[in-house]
């Protein structure tokens, strides 16, 4: 790990949930903490990338609150117990911003749209928008990231896992590899 010289401009790797920090369950929800298992090395990675990202803001689509599958406050307990298990590891979390509507209300903050990266962004002014970072494992997050670029001026697409059938610019098996090789933050650290 180098230190970068000069002042850092502050910019924020945002990071998809399920599939990527904890275990996708496929045609289900993850409903409560006992459903919640993280993948492997992925709390240790973001206790890495906590280094180098001056932000580091989950952003998850959890429409098992809109089907009244879960409610609101299991969602928050969830990723209480989340962010203090990435804080034990030393890591952190500044932010989970979730979309919690049904697909077809065709609300602006369903990834893929960019609605609530945009939102957290124009509360968070000391962040250079146009050096966002976007990791996930869904070509719904890849192409959030392309949204996102088009409305604040830059954004890389980074995937993660086997399931992405769109362009991105960078490939990673997993968030440990991510965290350990950082061509993707070229010009950010
Ligand atoms: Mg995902
Ligand atoms: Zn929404």
């Amino acid at each position: 790990m180098t230190c970068s010289e000069g002042p850092q401009v502050p910019w924020c790797l945002f990071l998809d949930r399920d599939g990527v920090i904890n275990r996708r369950i496929v045609g289900d929800y993850v409903r409560s903490w006992e459903d919640f298992e993280f993948v492997e090395g992925a709390v240790e990675a973001i206790a890495k990338l906590s280094v180098i990202a001056p932000k580091i803001v989950v952003i998850t689509n959890q429409q098992g609150v809109g089907k009244e599958l879960m409610t609101a406050e299991d969602l928050d307990i969830i990723h209480g117990l989340m962010t203090s298990a990435i804080a034990e590891a030393g890591g952190r979390v500044d932010a989970i911003l979730s979309c919690t509507h049904l697909a077809a209300s065709k609300c602006d903050c369903r990834k893929p749209s960019p609605g609530l990266a945009i939102q957290w962004l124009s509360q968070n002014l000391e962040v250079d928008p146009s050096m966002s970072v976007m990791a996930g494992d869904s070509d719904s997050d890849i192409v959030m990231a392309r949204n996102l670029a088009s409305a604040v001026g830059g954004c890389e697409a980074v995937a993660i896992g086997k399931d992405i059938g769109v362009d991105a610019d960078f490939s990673y098996d997993s968030l440990e590899m991510m965290a350990s090789d950082l061509a993707w933050a070229s010009g950010r650290v």
